[in-house]
């Protein structure tokens, strides 16, 4: 069986340091906001090339405390991307934005094209959320003009993307604030929720602390109707000691499957993710897109290779949004080929090159010649 994540691989490399983190953070007996929460941040923030990070609940949270302490006001209009886990509209709808969506490129991420038009049609668009989808970096010189150009305040969401680069400059580190998720299946994936918002702002750094932790300002004392969304001092220990320092050597594990994929999977007739040159990407996920999608699910199946749909429907077209106020500035239509064309290959940093080969062999064998590349 070759699973899209191996969470018992991971746990044979990482379980003892994951233990000493909990019998050290067992026996401080401090367990909320104390000394383990501030090491990560600071080690988070070095890495991601920011002033601050701030550890929170989770991703989504990430989003809409980096909104909120942003100053995001009550029904204003944050642009946005179609495509994409449901939590980044969420985060955006949490923190009482409208979602803008444009269409995405086909790579998935949000087209910049599409977001200029829009933000000429309306001056009084000041948020944007875009997300470095797949782990795959968008163009940063071209968001920083766009954040030039319109006053925008970004909120870069990089939960896919913890390490990616454009042009030697990490994501997460351009605009206002970004999010980051420690979700099992991400990255930097930890053994339960969490998550980080990250910004070179101080102000913004304490109007994040405050609304982490229930809108306090000082003790009892609060100013903002904030939320319970800590990150604990268990998973910042669990973090600092057993994750951190093994991302470095993950990511290469991931882009040297990336390489042999890329290589090969193009012969086999499925459409692979075009990279920038400037680009860094840490995959993610690694996404092919075809026409017989089902097909090539199925003959993966069948030898044991686990494969998934991100995303098989998109965010405008969720039954939760129907009865909610939103925009398309254009019509999603190339983000509901991808949604009806992706499919992800395993990646993981623990693929044996064994494996690698397999993937690649049964793609093969189920598409060539049969299956033409989509989009
Ligand atoms: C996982 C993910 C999130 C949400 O993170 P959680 O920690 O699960 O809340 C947000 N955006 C994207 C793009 C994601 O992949």
């Amino acid at each position: 069986m070759i699973e899209l994540n191996d969470f018992k691989r991971q746990w044979a490399e990482i379980g003892p340091d994951v233990l000493a983190a909990v019998e050290r953070v067992g026996r401080s007996g401090r367990y909320i906001l104390d000394k383990e929460v501030t090491r990560f941040e600071a080690e988070l923030a070095k890495l991601c090339g920011t002033a601050h990070a701030i550890g929170v609940g989770n991703g989504m949270d990430a989003i809409e405390i980096a909104l909120r302490a942003l100053g995001l006001r009550e029904a204003e209009r944050v642009l946005t991307t179609p495509f994409s886990a449901f939590a980044t509209t969420l985060g955006i709808l949490r923190a009482g934005g409208i979602p803008v969506f444009v269409d995405v490129d086909d790579n998935g991420n949000i087209d910049l094209d599409q977001c200029r038009a829009a933000l000429t049609t309306d001056r009084s668009i000041r948020f944007f959320v875009p997300v470095h989808l797949y782990g795959n970096p968008l163009d940063l010189d071209r968001l920083l003009r766009l954040k030039r150009d319109f006053e925008l305040t970004i909120v870069e969401d990089c939960a896919q993307a913890i390490g990616a680069a454009f042009h030697g400059r990490s994501v997460g580190s351009i605009g206002g604030a970004a999010a980051i998720s420690f979700y099992p299946t991400k990255n930097l994936g930890a053994l339960g929720d969490a998550g980080a918002m990250l910004t070179n702002d101080a102000a913004v750094a304490e109007g994040a602390r405050a609304l982490r932790n229930y809108g306090q300002t000082s003790s009892y004392l609060h100013q903002h109707i904030g939320l319970n969304s800590r990150l604990d001092e268990l998973h910042a220990a669990i973090l600092s000691d057993a994750l951190l320092p093994r991302l470095q050597s993950w990511t290469t594990a991931r882009r040297a499957t990336a390489a042999r994929y890329r290589a090969a999977l193009p012969g086999c007739g499925v459409r692979t993710i075009e990279l920038a040159d400037s680009a860094e990407a840490v995959w993610h996920l690694f996404p092919v897109f075809g026409h017989r999608r089902e097909q090539l699910r199925s003959q993966l199946s069948a030898r044991g290779i686990q494969a998934a749909i991100h995303y098989p429907r998109i965010i405008p077209d969720q039954a939760a949004m129907q009865p909610i106020s939103f925009q398309c500035f254009a019509e999603p239509q190339n983000a509901r080929i991808l949604a009806e064309t992706e499919l992800s290959l395993p990646i993981h940093p623990f693929l044996t090159e064994a494996e690698r080969d397999e993937v690649i062999a049964a793609c093969s064998r189920s598409l060539a010649p049969a299956l033409q590349s989509a989009g």
